[in-house]
């Protein structure tokens, strides 16, 4: 019979890459520990209205990406696209932003678009995001920013540019979306279908449409930069004086929209620079509280798609391997391989023994796959003697230890005595 396939666009992660997801994984633990991020978990799916409103209705994911499906109670639920609409969710249902503020949280989650697959775009793929809720200075703007970069450093990753633009609040937006309107009116013919329905509702989309002839289109357009009120370019200069002042290396591009509905201000993009992909993108979003039920609340927020990083990615240590692999001769000797193995993984000791009742040519073998550390032998004489060679596989000394001595033995693979040197 044929075996089933992974569906489309999603991935696997082998034994042999797990702990590089690991890594990643604890990098973004401690870098967001750094400026006092917690981590927040929350529902793989939502009710679909969370998206439809906070992501926003005239988006790409909402209106072609979203795998929504109606529930057996009839309610209609999505598997989340993104990460934002169900941190704020999550912070007013239980009353955070009711608590100290600034609130910063962080989540590492899978989420699903349906996307065209491709290098780099998968219909389930990982995020990494932060959020700060609260905060309306520019600095807030500038440490968030500024954290993805470090990010991005503490994994060693170079060859990014970072983007940044401002796109206005409510106010100054009115205008530009009206000179957006009458600039893309006149070229109604050579935009997508989408757009062209965008056109009236939010034209500011368009601008972020992946369609060839609609990128061109945009490059001639009129720029929010041109419109921003003051309060607006201040706030945009400062974030912009904040970031130089810790040497956080930007370009301006005026052009940058960024896909959610609900940004305010600060936009901003990591960009692989041999790929042109985002690899982390965010923004501030000061209506999008609001917009879910809560009280007026600044918010700004990034993620970075895991995914893309990995190519980046230039070292993720090396994966743990066995302390020692107890190779045995004999029914006897296997039973105390077994038991030995027992007591020692009690102490926290990684260790390998044979469960294939194969030769002691090929338990050595498999145990050089494995990396062990060390190995011992046990057969009969072992076993009488209460003794075994301890063996280094890495320099190949060897010296004989206490089998029955669990603590002395635990202390020596954990390099806590030193008898074998
Ligand atoms: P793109 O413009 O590449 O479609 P996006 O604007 O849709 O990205 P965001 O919603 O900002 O992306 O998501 C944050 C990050 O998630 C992106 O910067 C990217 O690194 C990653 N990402 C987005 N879509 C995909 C995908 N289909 N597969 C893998 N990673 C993705
Ligand atoms: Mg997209």
């Amino acid at each position: 019979m044929a075996i089933i396939k992974a569906p489309r666009g999603t991935n696997d992660v082998l034994p042999s890459d797990s702990y590089k997801w690991r890594y990643v994984e604890s990098v973004a633990d401690k870098t967001a520990a750094s400026a006092g991020y917690k981590e927040i978990r929350f529902p793989t799916f939502e009710e679909t209205e969370l998206f439809t409103r906070g992501v926003g209705d005239t988006t790409d994911i909402v209106q072609k990406e979203m795998y929504t499906f109606e529930d057996k109670g009839g309610r209609s639920m999505t598997l989340r696209p993104e990460g934002t609409a169900s941190a704020v969710r999550l912070s007013l249902e239980n009353g955070l932003l009711g608590g100290a503020l600034p609130l910063k949280l962080y989540y590492k989650i899978n989420v699903f678009r349906y996307d065209k697959p491709q290098a780099g775009r998968y219909r389930e793929f990982n995020q990494i995001g932060m959020e700060l809720y609260g905060a309306k200075s520019p600095f807030a703007d500038a440490e968030l920013i500024s954290l993805a970069k470090l990010f991005l450093n503490n994994l060693g990753i170079e060859g990014v540019l970072l983007k940044i633009n401002s796109i206005g609040c409510s106010k100054c937006r009115a205008d530009y979306q009206e000179a957006l309107r009458s600039y893309f009116t006149a070229h109604i013919d050579e935009l997508c279908d989408t757009c062209k329905s965008r056109l009236q509702r939010n034209p500011m989309r368009i601008l972020d449409c992946k369609s060839p002839q609609d990128i061109l289109l945009a490059k001639n357009a009129p720029k929010i930069t041109d419109y921003l009120c003051d309060e607006c370019k201040e706030h945009y200069s400062a974030v912009k004086d904040a970031l130089s002042s810790v040497g956080t290396e930007f370009e301006e591009d005026s052009g940058l929209v960024r896909g959610l509905d609900y940004y305010t201000k600060t936009v901003f993009e990591f960009i692989d620079k041999n790929t042109s992909l985002a690899v982390a993108a965010g923004g501030r979003y000061d209506g999008l509280i609001e917009e879910l039920g809560g009280k007026p609340t600044p918010g700004i927020g990034f993620a970075c798609g895991v995914e893309r990083l990995f190519p980046l990615i230039p070292n993720f240590g090396t994966d743990t391997v066995p302390d020692i692999y107890i190779a045995s001769i004999g029914p006897s000797a296997a039973k105390a391989a077994f038991e030995i193995a027992k007591k020692l993984r009690e102490n926290g000791v990684f260790v390998e023994t044979d469960l294939m009742e194969r030769s002691v040519k090929a338990q050595m073998k498999y145990a050089d796959k494995t990396g062990a550390k060390y190995t011992a032998v046990l057969g009969d004489e072992e076993l009488e003697k209460g003794e075994a060679e301890l063996r280094n596989m890495k320099d190949g000394s060897a010296c004989r230890v206490n089998i029955r001595n669990i603590g002395e033995l635990t202390a020596i693979l954990k390099n806590e005595i030193h008898i074998c040197d």
